[in-house]
């Protein structure tokens, strides 16, 4: 139900291939920007944004404003220090005036980066408080170098003062560890150094949201999503996040760009969006929040999306409470059309799959995933993003009134683009005809694959009568994302897609077939810990399928590990035949799923997708780690500015490329710090 639930994993896969799309219009787009600790900063390119009228590039523009304005708002929630400790760091990245190449200095300037990129304190992922490397002296010396005035002091504190109670905040790893602590068995609100309650127990705040909820209740509101539960003088009530209550200052900022661009919105259903949103941030009432979601989930003409308000509640150890966060896209029609052809001919793959009659659904849909370019990534989606969306989250708007899902291909193809050159291909890929095949067509089948499994995939085949859903039990998403994914395989070497001109050539369905091949047998291990099985049911699909395959293939060598200079690579012999093996698994995986035949499902898990081979694990985890690649990745924006004629009309929009990410952070930092330091 939340964000990208097979969407991201299935193209996190794909990152290692490179888009052979557009691959000249990229070719003096630079997608890396800088590298640090476990990050890399990349930069994505609005493709498109030039084509784009004068007002749907105003609406675009107002709309970023909007989302940059609310950046404050997440430092606060991640911690009540995430705010004076980046102007206190800020202070001291422009003024310092000492030696620049010592260790201290190298390792101050990556904390800066590292506490810019998590927002607070706390690692963006795992939660755990970033702990600097340089020497607590240095640090002493470098505030007291700075201008005080610069310094976030309270009332009447001096330098000394500040500095006692900030340092154990930074340096000592037993003061707020844990942004979002999980850990059963403790006070996880009590423990946790995340700002969505003070000074309450989680007994408290659990009893204190049980006596709201009214079990009947068939659409019920989000309980807490948009405050900070407080006990202030042993009562404890919401501090309500809108536009005269907490963060209001950053809200007005919100709501007079959301204003703006309510003047120039394409439709009256958009405007109607809007305007509902502002509602929502003026009165902060959770059932206007819900009156938006459902008209925004219908506002499906528009080319111009968004989304702008308190949406994921990862960062709330009990799940309730929402972090803010933004993201203006558009609709990228090229690649839209490709989702669109597929579903309009979604009866066709039916009748032609090599399942069984019987188990072939007589009237199918497609669902006709829409792909959007990304324009500005705000609030929880930036620097780190995901690449596809899914909401809303409340369940009785998803079952009542639908979702928006989508994916976000310009991130994607940053990913993919900047991942040339990277070493992995080199390592990995068994030959300069695999590596070609894969610059070439990598890309596009990469996406093709995303887009037959989400559009066609899961809703083809049906059950027999009589036949539980849930009749495969623990294994049943991993034999269903099999299934998607062996549809996805089978079709991509079908003539059917040259025909309709959404794939090249015949040829360029290798590209996939190698990328799976090399991903389940090999490659994707990298993310499994020594010793470990594999859990993930994407991964487990994956690695069931290219195991399963291997052994089909045996007998005619259709698939090998090649062995040069002690390393093992995947090399497949012959494709032709494999694609006839991914359709006899595609007619078992369905047979099995129609029939609800457990047995057959769980041996078919057990014997392929969960157990590793540890010397083959070893070999993958070692060459993977010499390339030194960067677990984590998030992005810089493109400068938007708006030129003005004598009116103070806006005349045009213009997108730039080139801010650096400190660049990027300090002026963010300047130009849309719409918070106080403190928010008690
Ligand atoms: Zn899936």
């Amino acid at each position: 139900m939340k964000k990208n639930i097979c969407i991201m994993l299935a193209s996190l896969s794909l990152m290692a291939c490179a888009p052979g799309a557009n691959q000249k219009e990229n070719a003096e787009f630079d997608y890396t920007v800088e590298r640090f600790a476990d990050l890399e900063v990349l930069r994505y390119q609005v493709k498109g944004f030039d084509e784009l009228s004068l007002d749907q590039k105003k609406l675009i523009y107002y709309l970023q404003e909007s989302a940059l304005y609310g950046r404050d708002i997440l430092f606060d929630q991640n911690s009540k220090w995430s705010l004076p400790l980046r102007y206190t760091l800020e202070a001291i990245y422009t003024d310092y005036q000492g030696d620049k190449t010592t260790a201290d200095w190298k390792a101050f300037d990556t904390y800066i980066k590292q506490i810019w990129f998590a927002n607070g304190l706390h690692h963006h992922y795992s939660s755990d408080k970033i702990l600097p490397a340089f020497s607590q002296e240095f640090f002493v010396e470098a505030v007291k170098a700075v201008d005080a005035a610069k310094l976030p002091l309270r009332d009447g504190e001096t330098v000394d003062q500040f500095l006692a109670t900030l340092m154990p905040i930074m340096f000592d790893p037993t003061v707020m560890p844990k942004r979002t602590n999980q850990a059963d068995g403790e006070d996880v609100v009590a423990t946790s150094a995340g700002n969505y309650y003070d000074g309450v127990t989680q007994a408290e705040a659990e009893a204190f949201y049980a006596a709201m909820k009214d079990p009947n209740d068939a659409t019920p509101i989000s309980y807490g999503l948009n405050s900070r539960l407080v006990k202030r003088d042993g009562k404890i009530y919401e501090e309500v996040y809108k536009i005269d209550g907490r963060y209001g200052q950053a809200i007005a900022r919100i709501v007079e760009y959301l204003e703006k661009a309510a003047t120039v919105a394409e439709n009256d259903q958009q405007k109607a969006v809007m305007e509902k949103l502002i509602e929502y941030y003026r009165t902060g009432d959770l059932r206007t929040f819900d009156e938006y979601a459902i008209l925004w989930v219908k506002d499906l003409d528009s080319r111009i999306d968004y989304v702008n308000g308190f949406t994921e509640s990862y960062g709330d150890p009990l799940g309730m409470k929402a972090s803010w966060e933004s993201i203006v896209n558009f609709k990228d029609l090229e690649a839209s059309r490709r989702t669109e052809l597929i579903s309009e001919n979604a009866q066709w793959f039916e009748d032609n799959s090599p399942t069984e009659a019987r188990f072939k659904k007589e009237n199918v849909t497609g669902v006709s995933a829409k792909v959007i370019t990304a324009a500005i990534l705000a609030g929880d989606c930036y620097p780190s993003t995901a690449i596809g969306i899914n909401l809303p989250n409340a369940n009785w708007i998803r079952a009542a009134h639908g979702s928006k899902s989508v994916t976000i291909d310009n991130i994607t193809e940053a990913y993919a683009e900047a991942a040339k050159g990277n070493g992995f291909n080199e390592e990995f890929v068994y030959s300069d005809v695999e590596r070609e095949l894969l610059a070439e067509y990598g890309g596009i089948t990469g996406d093709l694959h995303t887009d037959l499994h989400e559009c066609l995939g899961h809703g083809s085949g049906k059950l027999l009568p009589g036949v539980d859903p849930d009749a495969l039990k623990a294994h049943g998403s991993t034999l269903e994302e099999a299934r998607a994914d062996l549809f996805a395989l089978y079709y991509m070497a079908d003539a059917k897609l040259v025909e309709l001109g959404i794939i090249p050539n015949a040829e360029a369905y290798k590209a996939c077939y190698y990328q799976q091949m090399m991903n389940g047998l090999m490659t994707q291990l990298h993310r499994i810990e020594p010793g470990k099985d594999v859990e993930e049911s994407h991964m487990r699909d994956r690695q069931l399928i290219a195991a399963w395959a291997y052994d089909l293939g045996k007998e005619n060598n259709v698939i090998e590990f090649a062995v040069v200079d002690g390393k093992r690579y995947v090399k497949i012999n012959d494709y032709v035949k494999l694609r006839e093996i991914f359709g006899q698994q595609l007619a078992e995986i369905q047979r099995i799923k129609s029939e609800g035949d457990y047995e057959a499902g769980r041996i078919l898990v057990e014997k392929y997708a969960v157990k590793v081979d540890p010397e083959l694990h070893k070999e993958v985890l070692d060459r993977y780690e010499a390339l030194n690649l960067a677990p984590y990745k998030g992005f810089v924006n493109p400068v938007y500015t708006a030129h003005y004629d004598e009116n103070g009309e806006i005349v045009d929009v213009t997108l730039d490329y080139t801010e650096g990410y400190a660049e990027q952070m300090l002026r963010y930092s300047k130009d849309y710090g719409t918070l106080p330091v403190y928010n008690d």
